[in-house]
């Protein structure tokens, strides 16, 4: 029998790893939005959903699909 049997743990990554959201407004029309990245840590305006695919029309780092 071989002894080798390969036990690697399972990849068990969390499935959706909920990201945390922060309060922010929205720079162009000052809307309350949640952002997933501190507002302004990176010096960069925060958009609402809206304007953010305004500004943002397409970015392919998050796969999600509107959520509307
Ligand atoms: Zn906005």
């Amino acid at each position: 029998m071989a002894y080798g049997d390969n036990d690697r743990s399972r990849d068990r990554r969390p499935p959706r790893q909920q990201r945390e959201m922060f309060d922010a407004v929205c720079a162009d029309c000052g809307a309350a939005c949640k952002v997933p990245f501190k507002p302004s840590a990176n010096g960069k305006p925060v958009y609402c959903k809206d304007c953010y695919k305004k500004y943002a029309p397409e970015k392919k780092r998050d796969n999600r699909r509107s959520l509307f």
